[in-house]
């Protein structure tokens, strides 16, 4: 991913390793029997249908609490962990931590959504990805058709044979699979075909400018045209505006994720949203 490479390259050798000296002791806080507070934490945006309205999914984005740093952003550190394989604990405990909260919705009663997980390079070539998918499942109780994984198409062109493969054994165990930032990789359309896909993510740099560059206008709808050949469902992520909701719903793209709607959110404030108690007029989808 070119932003954590460009991110990283302005980082010394020294923060670097001090970086990673961190990242050592974060995850051994979020060990099981650790007895201190764990220093990651999931936040969730929510996924809204754009013909309803209804909350239908969130994503899980990860956030490092660092005891002096405060907090770092995931693309100061997942470049970092994916480098020194250290993202291999971190996406477990992503992956748990995430299956765990939607499952703990459901067990309190509220409308089922789709929690969405980011996976990336190193951690989707783990040879044993598939196995800890299914034992985060396991453990969490949530049906597998209750996770979806995000991945980019540069992780999928590094080794595209072994990459579809992994990824029809996610399908045949019910989890869904969607191409974040899709536009920004260099996928074929022939290989694009052939991945058990369900879902495009319109990258959020071609919506920016959505309202008022003809260019991204064209790219957008490009996309959306065709996710929907694919018989693929198409979201827009970075949507901060109501001119580009307006655009993006006129032009038939199926949800959106962004600002405009939420920003990303703990699970309790994603639990009174979904409760419909947050007061205002998006409510989730009904069952
Ligand atoms: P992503 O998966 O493409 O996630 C979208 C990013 O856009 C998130 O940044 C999100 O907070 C941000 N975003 C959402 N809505 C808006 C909006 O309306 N405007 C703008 N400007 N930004 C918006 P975040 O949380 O900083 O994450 C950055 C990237 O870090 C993610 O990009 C993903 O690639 C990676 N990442 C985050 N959490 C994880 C994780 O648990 N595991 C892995 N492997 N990667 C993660
Ligand atoms: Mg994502
Ligand atoms: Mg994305
Ligand atoms: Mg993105």
């Amino acid at each position: 991913n070119v932003q954590y490479y460009v991110s990283e390259m302005n980082e010394s050798v020294d923060e670097k390793l001090v970086l990673l000296e961190g990242l050592r002791a974060a995850i051994d806080t979020c060990a099981e029997d650790y007895p201190g507070p764990c220093q990651f934490q999931l936040l969730y945006q929510p996924k809204v249908d754009l013909r309803t309205n209804c909350l239908f999914g969130v994503e899980a984005l990860i956030r490092w609490h660092h005891p002096e740093q405060g907090l770092v952003s995931p693309l100061r550190f997942i470049g970092l962990a994916e480098e020194s394989g250290l993202i291999v604990p971190i996406g477990d405990w992503v992956l748990r931590t995430a299956c765990a909260q939607a499952q703990a919705w459901r067990t309190a009663g509220l409308p089922p959504v789709s929690v969405s997980v980011n996976v990336s390079a190193r951690q989707f070539e783990d040879k044993r990805l598939v196995e800890r998918v299914a034992d985060a499942l396991r453990a969490s109780s949530l049906p597998a058709d209750g996770l979806e994984v995000e991945v980019t198409e540069s992780l999928i062109m590094r080794d595209l044979g072994r990459s579809i493969d992994k990824m029809r054994e996610l399908e045949a165990m019910g989890v869904a699979l969607s191409i974040d930032d899709f536009g920004t990789g260099y996928s074929s359309l022939s290989a694009l075909k052939s991945f058990p896909i369900s879902r495009l993510k319109i990258d959020k740099s071609f919506v920016a400018d959505l309202a008022d560059s003809p260019d991204d206008q064209a790219i957008a709808m490009a996309v959306i045209s065709l996710g929907h050949k694919l018989d693929l469902r198409v979201i827009a992520e970075g949507v901060e505006t109501e001119q580009q909701r307006d655009f993006l719903r006129a032009n038939d793209c199926d949800e959106m994720q962004g600002y405009l709607f939420s920003r990303p959110l703990p699970a309790s404030d994603i639990a009174r949203l979904l409760a419909g108690s947050a007061g205002d007029a998006h409510d989730p989808c009904a069952e």
